[in-house]
């Protein structure tokens, strides 16, 4: 691992080291607050709950950084990386929800023998705000159970959305049976405002980088739609102009997410990657029409305010160690791919694109890539229609020892690509891959 590399994933631990910090000090309070109780009869179950309601609470917060767009997160962790570690945290919050309400529940009932339907109603109508927090946690139960893969594809992306969205009331509901009736919290005024202050970070970071900065900085810039252009059969590119749009800055590789404010549009924002490059007077973005947006987009008026969501993502020229680079792409999945081609001649490395798509004509940015050609990038196409597809042994033919890899496109290119990569002993940290699709 060179400098670059390990540099990368030092500046990436941070965020573990200070995941372990808030969760000591979180352990810390809880000791303070309910380690008395561990002698008591039914107070050992009530305490560890107390424990298990803390640490839920951990990982909702953790969910909703994650999804904040804090640009560190965005650049040390990928776009799927990010979503795997929301989805497991998400199930780890079910668990850890589950396992507070039971401990609560039988810690109360055993001193007292009450049958634990009976504690559960008593807790539910006589404590302060704790039936909110078992609503909230009914409204997490159906917004987790809409993201469980097999539900989640069968729903529009709009519908599964709105619902996720739900799942800020239900913090907000659960939220204030932590303060009013939390133990650790009512006795240790040090702990309430640790929470208050955790809560309003956290709430606070998401409100300015998911919201308030992409709409003052689109805004500043007066971004809007100066020309869509036909690059290739069902692709189009969308060139966006406005006021000194050089100083957007953004790393070849990156997306963001694109809010196109023209009718029918524009209460859906959409990701796309750049394909334009840094510090030119216009961005550009190019989108391959698959469904019922990208095919309306494409008739989008010259002129609609945009509103841009970024950049994001970690499929960045700084993660390459390596004297080659094979960029391997499919379909749309060429368009970061063309601007990581540049960069990466420019930074004087032995570049190799594969670009497949299904036939000819949907092959995009012919004369850019030409002139990519005569700065030295080495260009093959495979076309299936023509029989020639990405296998292991043709992917074997432009792999070195010293070839760092990136992959964008569909799954179903992405996937098969990465295991034939391992395959032909690619070490992993050389792999580098961003899909376009959730
Ligand atoms: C990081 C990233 C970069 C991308 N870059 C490009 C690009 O440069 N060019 C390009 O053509 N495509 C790109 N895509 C794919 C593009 O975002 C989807 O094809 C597009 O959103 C589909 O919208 P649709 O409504 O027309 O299609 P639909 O047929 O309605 O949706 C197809 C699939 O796209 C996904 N999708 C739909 N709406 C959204 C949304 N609002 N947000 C996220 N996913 C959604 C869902 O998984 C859905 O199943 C990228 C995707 C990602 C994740």
């Amino acid at each position: 691992m060179n400098n670059r590399i390990l540099k990368w994933y030092l500046q990436r631990s941070w965020f573990f080291i200070a995941l372990t910090a808030v969760l000591a000090v979180v352990c810390f309070g809880w000791w303070q607050g309910s380690s008395a109780d561990l002698a008591l009869t039914g107070g050992q179950l009530v305490a560890v709950g107390r424990l298990f309601g803390l640490l839920s609470a951990v990982a909702i917060l953790l969910e909703i950084v994650l999804m904040a767009r804090i640009p560190y997160i965005e650049k040390f962790f990928d776009l799927h990386e990010n979503l795997d570690l929301h989805r497991l945290n998400g199930y780890a919050v079910l668990l850890l929800t589950v396992a507070h309400v039971v401990a609560i529940t039988v810690g109360y009932a055993a001193p007292r023998q009450i049958n634990l339907i009976t504690e559960y109603i008593n807790i539910n109508t006589d404590m302060a705000y704790v039936l909110w927090a078992s609503i909230g946690t009914g409204v997490f139960f159906g917004a987790v159970a809409t993201s469980v893969a097999v539900v989640r594809r069968r729903l529009p992306h709009e519908l599964w959305y709105a619902i996720h969205l739900t799942m800020y009331g239900a913090i907000g509901l659960t939220f204030l049976h932590q303060v009013n009736v939390g133990g650790d919290f009512v006795s240790q005024q040090w702990f309430e405002w640790l929470w208050y202050g955790l809560f309003g970070l956290v709430f606070t970071a998401l409100a300015y980088w998911r919201v308030l900065r992409p709409i003052v900085k689109s805004w500043g810039h007066e971004l809007h739609i100066s020309q869509i252009v036909a690059e290739a059969e069902g692709v189009y590119s969308v060139y966006v102009s406005g006021h000194n749009v050089k100083a957007f800055q953004f790393e070849p590789g990156q997306y963001a997410t694109w809010w196109v404010l023209s009718p029918g549009l524009w209460w859906q924002g959409h990701p796309f990657s750049f394909s334009g490059y840094p510090g030119q007077n216009r961005l550009r973005f190019t989108v391959k029409a698959t469904g019922t947006y990208t095919e309306k987009l494409a008739s989008a008026a010259i002129g609609s305010r945009i509103i841009v969501d970024g950049p994001r993502g970690a499929f960045t020229a700084d993660r390459i160690s390596t004297r080659d680079a094979l960029l391997v792409g499919g379909g749309i999945g060429i368009a970061p791919l063309l601007v990581q081609a540049r960069a990466l001649l420019a930074e004087g490395r032995h570049v190799t694109m594969l670009y497949a798509t299904h036939d000819p004509e949907q092959v995009a940015f012919g004369q850019e890539l030409a002139q990519l050609q005569s700065h030295g990038l080495r260009l093959e196409h495979f076309i299936s229609t023509q029989g020639n597809r990405l296998t292991p042994a043709a992917l074997k033919q432009f792999l070195t020892s010293s070839s760092t890899v990136y992959i964008c496109g569909p799954d179903r290119l992405t996937r098969p690509v990465k295991r034939y990569l391992k395959g032909l002993g690619v070490p992993p940290l050389r792999i580098i891959t961003e899909e376009f699709n959730y």
